[in-house]
């Protein structure tokens, strides 16, 4: 038999019927998902706990011994009660078994047996209720009492013992496998072999046994992930690209002549790195990531220009149309009559920008959409709205993806390929991705920080109100907010609801906000409520204040953004559509209420919002949870600091990888299952290291079968979405 078999086999023919089905309820049917099916955590039997200082609900198991019995009906319940005495080496325990049938002839005095149950309650004692047992020969006794005993992820009707003897049927068995990691890489990172840590992970010895064990399967998982995405960057350097290079006397250059400010120190170093990947002839692959307001958008319009100075097209992609609007506004604005060709007073090497959305109307659409395919825009931004068939580029040389974590990479994906060629990509983002992250997810893209802010920002402070404490707070916030409207600055007013209609938060609102149960929580502050209250205060009396949120009219949302921008509205209260890349310089208050409903990031993002201009700006997190809560310390991290990279390790550190990486790398038995990015931090690096140099010697890596077969395994599943590119 070859391994292969054995490992693929179904465990119907060697498993009893009702563990089958018990396991069957985890998607676990055969040899290989079986034995990939890790222990959650190891108990040591010999050192049990006293019954009398169990907590209530936990689940023990432990080996005893049956050294008394006694066999009685209830007076009061009229049920047969079997009590049990157990010797466990050091403590008696005495369990009850009610109607017991069968057990009074299995469990009988001086049999032994390993014992699994929850802690109950009776007479106000702890006390077990009918565990679970297995019967156990002596010498499997000692071996259970000595060694650390294997503790699975179960669901209902799986009982754990089940899984272990299951699981034994294989272990002591299995013939050579193909190991993914390569003989050299094992010894070089000192990671056991593939058999030997199956093994010692559901077999420990000793404790040092599973923790090596662990340690080489998350050395596994780093390793194949990292040899996949070294593949696919080797890959994408096959892929043609046109180079698009800037030309002399072009629409870049007078855009430099005429841009009002200096590029930073940071924004230069990018942009001479973005012209050297779209010189070349493979396209680009680069991940631009800075703080809100870093000049990210500046950068991609430079490079923009660039690709329309070597007669190509560029595409920017936005997540909202609120954004696509506010960069079609800004762009235009930047480029000034650089962008009005064919207008009165266009200069004479100008383009035009296209705007495409899915609210326009038919006629703006079509003539937009006729823009795009006869070349005329040189620049088309929209939404999603881009992405569909009926939208074709005369020749789309470069694709710019704004805030990427909104973006599914599918369609990333339709939008490159609207290109004859493969188009250059930037993908840019105002959520810092911590070092490690950045290598799991997007270690097939070069990776540009932006870290200094342009001069001339003063920074925003922080502020945490805790409206329990101190409840007098609130009229202050209100008075800020007219002192704020009488120095012509204007405020934001964040809440997380809508408020009218279906109570569900925005649909763009983080799903890594607010991890703790909502039943116990007063419904959060709301925009229309706030709105009408706002209203209503005397003190804000005369101020212009508008609502703006995801269930009002695009056109009408987007007239309410042009006013506030334009200085027309003081105050704007609003949900978490203001969340990325609003730019109001003259905006210098941000009022978050209930802000422990938002992530950090979030939080952060938000946050951004103001300090954009060069007046102070003040942060204002209002909530109503306790000091002391994880929600408050959220909220404490936030108000500590500005440094967005600081928060992203502070939320990765709550959150876990799932919500970090997005639904489609999450939960999967190939994605992350063992690895935590930051804890595991030193590990991906050497596993990123080997598969480079690996991928480097032979890039289909055809000397190693047992590595070829994880690799197919990964992308079979379709689990690695964020790798699928191409
Ligand atoms: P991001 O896209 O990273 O949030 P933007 O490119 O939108 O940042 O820049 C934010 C604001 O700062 C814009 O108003 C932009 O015109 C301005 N800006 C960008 N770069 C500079 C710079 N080097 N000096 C001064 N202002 C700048
Ligand atoms: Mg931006």
């Amino acid at each position: 038999m070859t391994s292969g078999n054995l490992l693929d086999e179904p465990l119907k023919r060697s498993v009893d019927a009702k563990t089958l089905k018990g396991l069957e309820n985890l998607g676990i049917s055969t040899v290989r998902e079986l034995l990939w099916h890790f222990p959650r955590r190891y108990m040591h039997l010999g050192e049990l706990t006293p019954l009398t200082e169990l907590p209530i609900g936990e689940q023990v198991t432990f080996v005893a011994k049956v050294v008394g019995t006694k066999l009685f009906t209830s007076s009061r319940t009229h049920t047969q009660v079997y009590k049990v005495t157990l010797h466990d080496g050091a403590t008696s325990h005495e369990v009850s078994f009610f109607n017991p049938r069968k057990i009074v002839h299995v469990l009988r005095e001086g049999t032994t047996a390993v014992f699994s149950a929850e802690v109950g309650v009776f007479n106000r004692k702890a006390q077990l209720t009918h565990p679970d047992f297995f019967l156990v020969d002596a010498s499997q006794a000692e071996e259970f009492a000595q060694s650390p005993y294997p503790v699975y992820p179960l669901t209902k009707g799986l009982k754990n013992h089940q899984v272990v003897n299951a699981v034994r049927l294989f272990v002591d068995v299995l013939p050579e496998l193909p190991d993914p990691i390569p003989h050299g890489v094992r010894s070089r990172r000192v990671v056991m072999g593939l058999v030997p840590a199956l093994r010692a992970i559901h077999r420990p010895r000793e404790d040092k046994d599973w923790q090596q064990a662990r340690h080489r399967f998350r050395f596994e998982e780093a390793f194949v992930l990292q040899v996949a995405l070294a593949q696919r960057r080797a890959a994408d350097r096959l892929v043609t690209a046109t180079p698009r290079r800037p030309v002399a006397g072009g629409l870049l250059e007078a855009f430099d002549a005429q841009l009002p400010f200096e590029l930073t120190e940071g924004q230069k170093q990018v942009a001479a790195q973005i012209a050297e990947d779209m010189a070349r002839d493979w396209p680009m692959q680069r991940l631009l990531q800075g703080e809100v307001g870093s000049g990210k958008t500046v950068v991609a319009l430079r490079a923009m220009l660039s690709v329309v100075d070597a007669g190509a097209q560029a595409a920017l992609l936005a997540p909202t149309e609120v954004l696509a609007a506010q960069h079609h506004r800004s762009i235009s604005a930047l480029l000034g009559p650089l962008a009005e060709a064919g207008m009165l007073g266009g200069a004479d090497n100008a383009t035009k920008i296209a705007l495409l959305t899915g609210s326009q109307t038919t006629a703006t659409r079509r003539k937009a959409l006729l823009d795009v395919v006869s070349g005329d825009a040189g620049i088309v931004v929209g939404t999603h709205a881009l992405l569909q068939d009926k939208v074709e580029f005369r020749d789309l040389g470069m694709v710019v993806v704004d805030e990427q974590h909104r973006f599914g990479v599918e369609q990333r994906d339709a939008l490159r390929e609207k290109g004859k060629v493969a188009p250059h990509v930037l993908v840019m983002t105002a959520t810092p991705i911590p070092r490690t992250v950045a290598m799991t997810v997007f270690g097939d893209l070069e990776t540009s920080t932006l870290r200094e802010l342009p001069k001339g920002r003063t920074p925003i402070t922080t502020h945490l109100v805790p409206l329990l404490e101190k409840p007098t707070w609130q009229e202050r916030i209100w008075r800020r907010i007219r002192e704020e409207a009488d120095a012509a600055h204007q405020v934001f007013v964040v809440c997380p609801r809508i408020g009218d209609g279906p109570e569900t938060d925005e649909p763009d609102a983080d799903s890594g906000a607010a991890p703790e149960g909502d039943e116990a929580r007063p419904p959060s502050r709301a925009v229309v409520e706030v709105l009408e209250e706002l209203r209503d205060r005397p003190e804000l009396a005369g101020l212009r204040i508008e609502p703006l949120h995801g269930r009002i009219p695009v056109e009408e949302r987007e007239a309410t953004m042009q006013s506030f921008a334009a200085g027309d509205v003081d105050v704007l209260v609003a949900t978490t559509v203001v969340e990325v890349g609003v730019d109001v310089p003259n905006a210098t208050l941000m009022v978050i209420l209930d802000a422990d409903r938002f992530g950090i990031s979030q939080l952060h993002q938000l946050r951004g919002r103001v300090g954009r201009g060069s007046a102070a700006s003040l942060c204002l997190l209002v909530t109503r949870v306790e000091n002391g809560t994880p929600a408050y310390e959220r909220l404490a991290a936030v108000a500590a600091t500005l440094d967005g990279f600081e928060l992203a390790g502070v939320d990765l550190d709550q959150r876990r990888e799932g919500d970090v990486l997005g639904k489609a790398q999450s939960g999967g038995r190939s994605s992350l299952k063992l690895l935590r990015v930051l804890r595991d931090e030193d590990l991906i690096d050497a596993a990123r290291h080997e598969a480079m140099a690996l991928v480097a010697q032979d890039p289909d890596v055809e000397g190693h079968p047992g590595l070829r077969a994880a690799l197919d395994e990964l992308l079979e599943e379709g689990k690695d979405a964020f790798l699928e590119r191409t």
